[in-house]
């Protein structure tokens, strides 16, 4: 089971920076292996810079739409 991290996350792992029908996903950030709603969210809550998925890495590993917990 993962956990999504961030600011204000929702059941939808919608975020107080991102909130509109579309963001319901969250990101999976390979440098800390957490997964957060948006990379604001992981800005807020690490110290450090955050790593992103290259387009070719990205896939349904990278995304998740189920969990979510405030950091
Ligand atoms: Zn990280
Ligand atoms: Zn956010």
């Amino acid at each position: 089971m993962s956990t999504v991290h961030g600011l204000d996350v929702n059941d939808k792992t919608q975020c107080k920076h991102y909130s509109s029908p579309k963001d319901v996903i969250a990101i999976k950030h390979p440098c800390c292996k957490k997964f957060y709603a948006c990379i604001k969210c992981h800005e807020a809550c690490e110290a450090h810079e955050a790593r992103v998925w290259r387009r070719d890495e990205r896939g349904a590993e990278g995304r998740l739409a189920t969990e979510q917990a405030k950091c």
